[in-house]
């Protein structure tokens, strides 16, 4: 066995597969010889020393649990220099010389301050449902919320339908717009209101402009939360104002998005990067995100993966207009 110890935690929000991804670093680690310890809650756990080993048995049975058995945390004092200071000095005492954090861009956004601030190993996995993170075609947790909301859109069909109803089905993404684009492809939904596509064009106008009505009674618009209050009541609102004649309903699919058993497609990610981020660390590679490009792992610097607006492919919304005539 080697000195010390790798640190895992999950930070941010949860995603379907960060237990995968947590079981597929922890075996892969102790295979070639590592100790690994599982930091609870985030950064906080790492500030607050809610540490303690894990063992190969401590990670069985939790490749199909949605969730993840280190709990996840949202961390302010981590955003500060005297919580990071702490956290550097718990990652001493505990004897952990390598941390890696999965989560979305926030919290490797956090993992790059803390490694340039600290000159300490940080390794990345993208562990988010938003697939919002640059250099990786896919992140651990999004097939499964796309999988979720295909069910559910499919089921608020049948009402849609038998009411000849409009719905606007709210889901989540925050500033990226894969889960609304492909769940409206994959459902077979009328329109899809992105924030990739709300440059110059009124999305609500055009979808009304395409004449949703002229072949179908009922209609399935899929639009993604909006920090900035432009979600599924907005436009539905909108309808009823602009477009009386319309029985309009909204339904904000919230965080049943998020849990759930992973699909198969995210534990064989989660499995595949949580072995390449050992490999990585045995490589000396540090301050990178493990990704897949092209079905191909590759490490991501931590300043390319944070990137904002990652861009959704164009094509996908000639797809989307194109089927749903
Ligand atoms: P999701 O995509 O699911 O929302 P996320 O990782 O983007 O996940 P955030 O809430 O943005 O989630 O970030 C998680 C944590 O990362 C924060 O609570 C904070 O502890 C840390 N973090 C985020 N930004 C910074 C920053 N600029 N400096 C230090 N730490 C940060």
């Amino acid at each position: 066995m080697k000195e010390g110890y790798i640190g895992i935690l999950t930070s941010g929000g949860d995603a379907s597969g960060m237990n995968a991804t947590i079981r597929a670093i922890t075996r892969s680690a102790i295979c070639n010889g590592y100790k690994v310890k599982g930091i609870y809650r985030g950064y906080e756990g790492l500030i607050n020393d809610e540490i303690r080993e894990l063992t190969t048995e401590d990670v069985s049975n939790i490749i199909q649990r949605g969730g993840t058995i280190l709990k996840t945390a949202r961390s302010k004092d981590f955003e500060t220099p005297e919580g990071r200071k702490k956290a550097y000095e718990v990652m001493q005492k505990e004897k952990i010389h390598t941390l890696f954090v999965i989560g979305g861009d926030g919290s490797l956004t956090g993992a790059r301050i803390f490694a340039q601030e600290y000159d300490v190993p940080c390794i990345g996995l993208p562990g988010t449902i938003d697939n919002d993170l640059w250099g990786t075609d896919l992140t651990i947790g999004y097939d499964t919320a796309l999988n979720t909301i295909v069910e559910c859109v499919d089921k608020i069909r049948d009402t849609a339908t038998s009411h000849e109803r409009i719905f606007f089905v709210e889901v989540m993404g925050r500033d990226a717009g894969f889960l609304a684009q492909n769940s409206a492809i994959a459902s077979g939904a009328e329109a899809a209101i992105i924030p990739e596509d709300q440059t110059d064009t009124d999305q609500l106008e055009e979808f009304i402009g395409r004449g949703f009505r002229k072949t179908k009674n009922s209609s399935i618009v899929i639009v993604t939360e909006s920090p900035t209050g432009k979600g599924a009541n907005y436009y539905a609102e909108r309808v009823k104002r602009e477009y009386p004649q319309y029985d309009v309903r909204v339904t904000i699919l919230g965080h049943l998005q998020r849990g759930g058993s992973p699909s198969a497609g995210d534990r064989i990610l989660a499995s595949r990067l949580g072995c390449a981020s050992i490999q990585a660390m045995m490589e000396g590679q540090r301050n990178v995100m493990i990704g897949i490009r092209n079905d191909k792992v590759v490490y991501v610097p931590f300043a390319e993966a944070i990137k904002k607006n990652k861009p959704i492919d164009k094509s996908l919304i000639t797809v989307l207009n194109e089927l749903s005539i």
